[in-house]
């Protein structure tokens, strides 16, 4: 196996890892262990280029730093990615060769599930590496972190709705939900019981039927649903969601869901602000599948109390976002950005 080192002069270490035997050729890049030891997923797509893969890598490690700064937990940001399809791609070899290049970094970077991979692949990886988080099993193991994603993504809903509509209370909001997948199913469970009315769409179309059985939810065609006149939306799927295109659509208060990466450019954020739309940074409504994580990595013993204190920190830190952004009246998602910034210079002082 190779692994060579890329000069960076915005991350600390960043790698190109090859082993010719298993076909594995990937990147690991830690932006920051300034607050503890770089965490972040392994995702592995089919890539247009290699350029394309270390400039994803490299986005989504920063961006790990900022999330994990956000909860407020001692970790810092790292990511992994693998080039290739992982329906056709991935082999126990290349997942163990991964867990190799992963180990070899000593716990600098902790990796975990992300696009691509499966509780089932992160087993084959702790079979060369301690620095796995997400396992089914073992004294510290978080499992799926959906569940606690969903609360958090929930956590923010509620907030944002005080701020926006003047009450908490659901009973009778209509929320535009995108994406009926891990997270999305737990929000639109919660959301429903919360009294919430349902506007879904998922490009699975059982997922969709089964909201609609279960919650009374109305399926929107996946294309609009970002345009569904309602209270809240809540994008639960893809990445740039909140873009030039889909921003003038919008018909609703409040933005808060969990897909990582909902602008597609920072502008985005400023473009809601001044459409009066309140918009939950992602990197900090969707932190409470990090904090699951990080009970792991940081083996808590007793991880129950421990994640709901975190989670509540999170939404302590969401609504100061909030506080400020109104204060100064600007973006709550450049203001985010600076209270992220601010933690991980804190932490190096
Ligand atoms: P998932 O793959 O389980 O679910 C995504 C769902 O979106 C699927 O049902 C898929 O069919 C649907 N979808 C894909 N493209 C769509 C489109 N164009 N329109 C409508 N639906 C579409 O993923 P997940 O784990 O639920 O994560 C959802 C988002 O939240 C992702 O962006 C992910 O990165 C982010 N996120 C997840 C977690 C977590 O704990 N799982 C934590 C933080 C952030």
């Amino acid at each position: 196996m190779d692994i060579t080192v890329i000069a960076s002069t915005s991350h600390e270490e960043v790698y190109r890892v090859t082993d010719a035997a298993s076909g594995l050729h990937g990147f690991i890049a830690i932006h920051s262990t300034q607050r503890g030891p770089a965490a972040g997923g392994l995702r592995m797509r089919v890539y247009a280029d290699e350029a394309e893969a270390l400039e994803d890598v490299l986005r989504l490690s920063r961006g790990m730093s900022l999330k994990n700064a956000a909860a407020d937990l001692p970790l810092g940001g790292g990511k992994a990615v693998i080039l290739g399809d992982p329906a056709k791609d991935k082999t126990p070899a290349l997942l163990r060769a991964m867990g190799r290049a992963v180990e070899s970094l000593k716990g600098r970077y902790w990796t975990a599930e992300d696009m691509g991979m499966s509780p089932a692949d992160m087993a084959v990886l702790a079979t060369e590496t301690a620095y796995v988080a997400g396992l089914a099993g073992g004294p510290f193991a978080s499992g799926d972190p959906s569940p606690v994603t969903a609360r958090g993504v929930f956590n923010a809903i509620l907030r944002s709705s005080a701020r926006k509509f003047g009450s908490a209370d659901l009973a009778g909001r209509r929320v535009a939900l995108q994406g009926l997948g891990h997270v999305g199913s737990h929000l639109a469970a919660l959301l429903h019981a919360a009294g919430a009315e349902l506007a879904v769409s998922d490009i699975d179309a059982d997922r969709v039927r089964h909201a609609v059985q279960a919650f009374g939810a109305e399926a929107v065609p996946g294309d609009r649903i970002h345009a569904a006149q309602a209270d809240i939306f809540a994008p639960c799927a893809i990445g740039a969601i909140l873009n030039a295109r889909t921003i003038p659509d919008l018909r609703v208060g409040v933005v808060a869901g969990a897909a990582n990466n909902q602008l597609a450019t920072a502008e985005d954020g400023r473009a809601l602000h001044r459409r009066d739309i309140l918009y939950a940074p992602d990197f900090v409504a969707n932190g409470g599948g990090i904090i699951n994580a990080a009970a792991e990595i940081l083996r808590i013993a007793d991880r129950k109390p421990w994640v709901e204190a975190r989670l509540a920190a999170l939404d302590a830190t969401l609504g100061a976002v909030f506080d400020t952004a109104k204060r100064e009246n600007r973006a709550p998602s450049d203001i985010a950005e600076r209270v992220a910034e601010k933690r991980l210079v804190k932490a190096a002082a």
